[in-house]
């Protein structure tokens, strides 16, 4: 029977910050374990959806990817509709993602009728010697809005798991 139901609970899960940080290749990391060196604008919706066992739940995730221009008017509502979690994402070697990073919080509060968990997510952390963004400042930041902060590289793969373990821990001890 193909209609039964393989999953205890669907989580949706959105990626968002500015253009270029890394939000594609991490979901082609986690969903394929790859990593694609060219950049490609990312056309239409796209998700990945993903089961994952945690405790004695089974959990499918649906990850959307930000279609079109990130910018913060351009992604609709329906985006953020029933996110559970919302993964901001800024690359440590450019300053102004991380600045932005303010406006994507306001932009998630006013979408996403303010109970989705925020992760956020310094990427590219393979490329050390660029880096602008201390993860001490980041820390700091993440822990004064209550989010999550994990750094992570989509090239090299470190830490990407560790994104969506860490909130699916913390969105199954708010269901259980
Ligand atoms: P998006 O616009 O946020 O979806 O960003 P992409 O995933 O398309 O990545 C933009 C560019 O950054 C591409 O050239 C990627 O190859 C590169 N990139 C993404 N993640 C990393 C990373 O962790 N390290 C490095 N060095 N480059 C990355
Ligand atoms: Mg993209």
């Amino acid at each position: 029977m193909s209609n039964i139901q393989n999953f205890d609970y669907q989580i949706k899960y959105i990626l968002i910050g500015d253009t270029a940080v890394g939000k594609s290749n991490i979901l082609l990391r986690f969903m394929q374990n790859s990593f694609f060196e060219g950049y490609k604008a990312t056309i239409g919706v796209e998700f990945g959806e993903k089961n994952l066992k945690l405790d004695y739940l089974n959990f499918k995730l649906q990850i959307w990817d930000t279609s079109g221009q990130e910018t913060y008017q351009s992604i609709t509502r329906s985006y953020y509709r029933n996110a559970a979690c919302a993964v901001i994402v800024y690359d440590v070697t450019n300053k102004n993602s991380y600045l932005n990073v303010q406006s994507w919080i306001k932009e998630c509060w006013e979408n996403s009728s303010g109970y989705a968990l925020l992760v956020l997510v310094g990427n590219k952390i393979d490329l050390e010697e660029n880096r602008v963004i201390m993860r001490g400042e980041a820390e700091e930041f993440a822990r004064e809005n209550k989010m999550i902060y994990i750094e992570t590289s989509a090239k090299t793969g470190e830490n990407v798991e560790k994104v969506f373990m860490e909130s699916l821990k913390k969105i199954e001890n708010n269901i259980i």
